[in-house]
């Protein structure tokens, strides 16, 4: 009887653990279940250039050639005379029905008729970030919006080691190669690209911009070092009177000016002009120049930093020394007694003499014919103002010394993995 009471108690046991188990498996079932229902009620409707997509029948095509915004609106039920308006609602900065090759449109159509969709909400994107929303819902208007996009920035870095060249650094690593532009444009004053050797180093943290997880391009370089000739260049941001520049660590603008004449010169025997009766052919010709008389033997100075591209005798020119600065100036001495103590090549500071005046080549008496070339094209070297390269003023020096502190410590985290 005893024993036969305790075989019944434990098959109450038994049926009871049974009966919690299922219990349990079905809560946590249910469990399961409920958590996954909340997220698809909660979950926020998916939009397209902030319209709902799930309300609408939405075709999507690119501009085609032989395409204008009437002709695809036409496709999609929209009269003549809604056209027409559209045409009407241009303005002198903003042309509405300007559409280019290979650009998206969006088209939100409500219904189909005769398997014509029937756009409601027209979408053209005109760059990546920008597009113009044409809303036809009301009959009796046509809404024209310029509309933009939000745009995500995202802070990167990219680090590399010159092997052949600056581009295949970048490229090969599978960054954008317009950080490699971006680069020449900071150290352009520091660092001679055209001379770049195996073993130069660089580390760069930049902001790219994306809209819709696509990049759409870089927005700047932050802060960066570049090592070449055996020196850390390094770009320390810093706004100061509003204006954003590169210095160096010891707060020199890493922009360079130019002197407004490379010389101490008596007068300007000939100015900047596309025609001039020219003095030993007796024939116009242009003069994109600007000769400066002066003493034979005066110095000229480098106009600003840079490299000795040329350095050499020409029938025309005589003596002549050609100075590149970064990638966008060259300066040009002619007509040279001779040179200063300079060689091809070598990297020249601002005020450096480079040469004396003289009257070599076609010359009539003394001068310094003097070129500026901007990204190859010869400017007036007497209108020529380039913006102002201050250092760090001592009162902003508190500032400027924590502001670099911090990107100093950036760039430190940063390791060069392949030098
Ligand atoms: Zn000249």
């Amino acid at each position: 009887m005893g024993l036969k009471k305790n075989k019944n108690a434990l098959v109450v046991i038994f049926i009871l653990f049974l009966a919690i188990l299922v219990i349990t498996i079905v809560i946590l079932r249910k469990q399961t279940k409920e958590e996954h229902i909340p997220e698809i009620t909660e979950s926020e409707p998916e939009l397209k250039y902030g319209i709902p997509v799930d309300d609408w029948i939405i075709i999507q095509d690119t501009v085609r050639k032989g395409d204008y915004l009437g002709t695809i609106l036409n496709r999609y039920g929209i009269s003549s005379h809604k056209i027409d308006k559209i045409a009407k609602m241009s303005s002198d900065t903003f042309n509405t029905t300007s559409i280019s090759i290979g650009r998206i449109y969006t088209v939100f159509a409500d219904t189909i008729i005769d398997s014509i969709p029937q756009a409601k909400i027209f979408v053209y994107e005109n760059t990546k970030t920008k597009y113009t929303l044409y809303d036809f819902r009301n009959p009796d208007t046509i809404i024209i919006r310029k509309l933009e996009k939000k745009v995500d920035t995202v802070r990167r870095s990219a680090t590399g080691v010159i092997k052949s060249s600056l581009w295949n650094a970048v490229v090969d690593k599978g960054y954008s190669w317009d950080i490699a532009l971006a680069m020449t444009k900071v150290f352009g004053w520091s660092v001679d690209f055209y001379a770049l050797q195996k073993g130069d180093w660089f580390k760069v943290i930049y902001d790219e911009l994306f809209v819709e997880n696509d990049r759409v391009g870089l927005e700047n370089i932050k802060t960066g070092i570049f090592y070449h000739n055996g020196k850390e260049f390094w770009a320390i941001p810093f706004v100061q009177d509003s204006i954003l520049n590169f210095y160096d660590t010891a707060g020199n603008n890493l922009r360079k000016t130019f002197m407004t004449a490379p010389l101490e010169y008596t007068s300007v025997s000939s100015r900047y002009s596309y025609a001039r009766m020219h003095p030993i052919f007796h024939q116009v010709r242009e003069h994109l120049a600007v000769d400066f008389t002066a003493p034979m033997g005066t110095p000229v100075y480098a106009s600003s930093d840079g490299v000795i591209e040329t350095k050499t005798f020409d029938t025309g020119a005589g003596n002549y020394v050609v100075i590149r600065h970064n990638s966008v100036y060259k300066t040009v001495y002619m007509h040279l007694l001779k040179f200063g103590d300079i060689q091809l090549g070598q990297h020249v500071t601002q005020g450096q003499i480079i040469g004396y005046v003289g009257s070599t080549g076609w010359s009539t008496g003394p001068h310094l014919h003097y070129e500026i070339h901007e990204n190859g094209r010869k400017i007036d070297p007497l209108s020529f103002k380039p913006p102002p390269a201050d250092p760090v003023d001592s009162v902003h020096r508190e500032r400027f010394d924590k502001e670099k502190q911090f990107w100093i410590k950036e760039l430190n985290k940063i390791k060069l993995e392949d030098k």
